[in-house]
């Protein structure tokens, strides 16, 4: 396992200030300035390709395909969408004003926030780091990125490219855990945006309450899967749902939680599921051709492994435990609403099943729960597809696919409610760490038209 060299929280402070010189220089804010940072930043993913596949392959055994599909390809097409849209994006909007004040001179600029802090998890450490950098890159900011120290390797990583990539005046790499995040926190930024499980989520907020910063809260949650049996492919479907699940051995914010399945086709599904799995993973799923990552601590690889223990479901696919590092992708059927595995937000390779009625009772068991990051739901009805739209909510909806929405930088990604507020990908990275700055500019000769508004008023002015 790699030692991830931690930043002594003494230079953490100067640090700051450096940024804070640099970006009250003006430095960060020519567009060249920008495009330049960003195509480095391409580089520096497109130089160092293996030293970043062996780092996160140390931190997760996570497969080269995954890393390419889901990490390092999204982060270079990030960058130089960004790149290619600088212009575009920081363009002075002059907006259409009432005819009175058609001679005023007014446009809403777009600006950088400042001096950012950007606070990352293990789970998917790349995209999760180097996303938010590229909008606070193109919108003209300094950062500080403090990645997870539950994922050295990759940590370090950040430590030993970004300053040889980047303008190391601008932007800095801290590394740690609470006693550097902690002293981070205590410094005033522009803007802070975090990405992690809610219980952290809380002090970052309450952190940034104490000077009034703007957060950006990027948390998870339980994501449901509905499938509407009647109305879908049943094959396909399932076939989706273990992709989405089995992604990063279920460590992913974006997993497809748990299904709810109606009864009736219910043996169907899980058949289907089985089809899958053995497509999957010809040799089974712990053989080394399978490509299963492992769980990232054994305190996590502890807590999943007593919840297969203790479940009151069945366990109907999967189940195979491997020392405290892999678990085999597992579902587990007719799990009740009150069982360990409905608790909390699993982030692990386990499918539980809940039977359903039908889509009223689904709709009905994801109200009574807290928002989720995602619903899915796999319908070719449009009638349920404006039900989960309409009378549920959650950060984002996808129809017949998992995961597959964050590829697609044209829509918002965050969450609502308890799994977190505002939203990030393409252009609305870009806007998290942009302030949108309102300015009106009255001219001078405009002042004859603007006697009314003078003291001493009369009844005279009143009634004009
Ligand atoms: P984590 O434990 O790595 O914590 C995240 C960050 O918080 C790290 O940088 C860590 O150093 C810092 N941190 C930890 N304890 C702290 C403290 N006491 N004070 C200040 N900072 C502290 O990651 P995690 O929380 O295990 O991440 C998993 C969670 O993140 C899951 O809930 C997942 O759903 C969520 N997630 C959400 C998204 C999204 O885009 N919405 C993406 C990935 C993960």
């Amino acid at each position: 396992m790699t030692m991830l060299k931690y930043t002594p929280v003494s230079e953490v402070e100067p640090t700051y200030k450096q940024l804070s010189n640099t970006f009250h220089s003006g430095a960060t804010l020519p567009l060249a300035y920008r495009r330049k940072q960003l195509l480095q930043l391409a580089r520096m993913i497109q130089d160092n390709i293996e030293a970043w596949e062996a780092a996160i392959f140390s931190d997760l055994a996570k497969p080269k395909q995954e890393v390419a599909m889901a990490e390092l390809g999204p982060v270079v097409s990030s960058a130089l969408l960004a790149a290619d849209k600088l212009e575009e994006w920081n363009e002075p909007v002059r907006p259409e004003v009432e005819a009175w004040r058609s001679s005023w001179d007014t446009t809403i600029y777009t600006v950088p926030k400042g001096v950012c802090l950007i606070i990352s998890p293990w789970n998917y450490p790349y995209i999760i780091s180097l996303c938010p950098l590229v909008g606070a890159i193109a919108a003209g900011c300094a950062v500080i990125l403090k990645p997870s120290e539950l994922a050295p390797a990759t940590a370090q990583i950040f430590a030993d490219l970004i300053p040889k990539y980047l303008d190391p005046n601008a932007y800095a790499v801290v590394n740690g855990a609470v006693a550097e995040t902690s002293a981070l926190l205590n410094l005033k930024w522009n803007h802070i945006m975090y990405t992690g499980g809610i219980r952290v989520g809380r002090i970052i907020a309450a952190a940034a309450a104490k000077n009034v910063t703007p957060v950006t809260l990027e948390l998870g949650g339980k994501s449901p899967v509905f499938v509407d049996v009647d109305n879908t492919d049943i094959e396909i479907a399932a076939k989706r749902i273990l992709f989405g699940k089995q992604q990063n051995s279920g460590q992913l914010c974006v997993s497809p939680d748990y299904a709810l399945v109606p009864r009736h086709k219910k043996a169907e599904f899980i058949a289907a599921l089985e089809k899958a799995y053995k497509a999957f993973y010809p040799d089974g799923p712990l053989a080394p051709t399978s490509h299963i990552g492992k769980i990232i601590n054994p305190s996590h690889h502890a807590r999943l492994s007593w919840m297969l223990k203790n479940t009151k479901g069945k366990i109907v696919i999967g189940g195979q435990i491997e020392g405290d590092k892999r678990i085999a992708p597992t579902v587990v059927d007719d799990v009740p609403l009150d069982d360990v595995l409905m608790e909390d937000e699993l982030f692990g390779p386990i499918l539980p099943i809940v039977p359903v009625d039908d889509v009223e009772h689904a709709l009905r068991i994801i109200r009574e729960r807290s928002y989720p990051l995602v619903l899915y739901c796999f319908t070719e009805n449009e009638d349920v597809r404006q039900k989960f739209v309409t009378r549920t909510n959650s950060g984002t909806v996808t129809f017949n696919d998992t995961y597959s929405q964050l590829a697609v930088h044209e829509i918002p990604f965050g969450g609502q409610g308890d799994s977190g507020y505002g939203t990030w990908n393409g252009k609305y990275s870009f806007d998290i760490f942009a302030h949108k700055r309102g300015s009106t500019n009255v001219p001078i000769a405009a002042d004859p038209d603007m006697g009314l508004r003078y003291p001493p008023y009369s009844d005279e002015s009143y009634n004009v």
